[in-house]
């Protein structure tokens, strides 16, 4: 008899379904004999203007020493976050993307039996996190898609350890205002951790949009994420990083993997973080991109959740099964996010491409909601 080793998982492992990621290009490529340049993949809020200069130029230095450990400290990155954000390099921690932090926050604080809070249609790892550790989800019911922060709030039990908040989230592209923030942070109570996952940061320009740091000295309870994988463009290199006081951040050290951020992805964090001209290009690329989306979404008929960072859900007409026109784009080339596992069924996610993808996009999805209406 063959040995079922399913049953010697650790209870959390055994009801893990595995993070379902946006369909790869060569894959798609594979399945319609097309070439990886025909294809058009706006499935997972990547940055369609591909990575800075300076980051590819501080890749290429690095290449010499691809046969040495990468700096377990990153000293040169956390120096230069540190300047930007104005906080000291002990307050950051690095992460193999910013899930990393995700990660290690709930295995630093989460116990077996404990619980976390988040909203209905936020981010899927949170779930996946706590599931890992053997804790509950307390899934809060959106308001308009968006977080309902006061509902949160009051979620909290005896049991909670962590609150996690997104902001922007994704996949509705929904905000919460300082004002709500404010409100948020001093009901919650100290001894529950409250993760700020900013991971759309740098595409929000609204001026009630509230930037975490300027939480951090009245909250020690809070710990903000952000990441290089979107706005910087450096999805690939898996690098993101947490802020915290002094104290969180050095028990999410004893967490973190040595060497979980390799050389690449730290030098090219460090020149990307200066590129300034780029990530200015890759804003204005969004903003128009968006503008143009909606406007093609409204002359389509079709609804959408108004979205502050780079991708948008739009929904799919009455009677049409948002799966059959994710499958009939596939056909055409075009990768889009279905998220039904997000309990937004008749929506698909597409992420902001440049002018020629959004197009492209469009023309596709015009064809394919025109056979199926036929
Ligand atoms: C993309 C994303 C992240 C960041 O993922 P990385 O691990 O840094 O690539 C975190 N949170 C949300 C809500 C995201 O959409």
């Amino acid at each position: 008899m063959a040995m079922n080793f399913q049953q010697f998982a650790v209870a959390g492992v055994q009801q893990l379904s595995p993070y379902q990621p946006g369909k790869p290009i060569d894959e798609l490529a594979r399945e319609l004999g097309l070439q990886e340049a025909d294809i058009v993949k706006l499935a997972s809020n990547e940055n369609p203007l591909g990575a800075s200069p300076k980051a590819l130029d501080a890749i290429a230095a690095v290449m010499p020493e691809l046969a040495l450990y990468p700096d377990g400290a990153g000293f040169e990155l956390k120096r230069a976050l540190s300047e930007k954000l104005g906080v000291q390099p002990a307050q950051i921690t690095l992460g193999n993307g910013s899930s990393d932090i995700l990660d290690f926050m709930t295995r630093v604080f989460v116990n077996d039996g404990d619980n976390v809070v988040y909203s209905q249609h936020a981010f899927a790892i949170y779930g996946l996190c706590a599931k890992m550790v053997g804790a509950e989800s307390i899934v809060v019911p959106a308001k308009n898609y968006g977080h309902d922060l006061v509902a949160m709030a009051a979620a909290i039990n005896d049991r909670t350890r962590i609150i996690f908040v997104t902001n922007p989230n994704n996949p509705t592209g929904t905000w919460n205002t300082a004002g709500e923030l404010d409100a948020f942070l001093a009901a919650v109570p100290e001894r529950v951790l409250v993760v700020l996952d900013e991971a759309y940061f740098e595409y929000v320009a609204d001026a009630d949009y509230p930037n975490g740091l300027d939480y951090l000295d009245r909250y020690p309870n809070l710990v903000i994420t952000r990441t290089f994988s979107k706005a910087y463009g450096l999805a690939s290199l898996r690098v993101g990083y947490g802020i915290s006081s002094v104290e969180l951040a050095d028990l999410l050290n004893r967490v973190r993997p040595p060497f979980n951020v390799n050389s690449f992805a730290l030098a090219a964090a460090t020149a990307a973080l200066s590129d300034h001209e780029y990530v200015a290009a890759s804003l204005a690329c969004n903003n128009e991109g968006m503008a143009y989306l909606t406007r093609q979404f409204t002359e389509l008929g079709l609804s959408y959740i108004p979205s502050v960072g780079n991708f948008i859900s739009v929904k799919m007409p009455e009677g049409v099964d948002a799966m059959v026109v994710y499958q009939g784009l596939l056909q055409e080339g075009v990768i889009v996010r279905p998220v039904a596992n997000y309990e937004m069924p008749e929506y698909l996610r597409v992420s902001i491409g440049t002018d020629a993808e959004n197009a492209i996009f469009i023309t596709a999805l015009r064809h394919v909601l025109s056979t199926l209406s036929a």
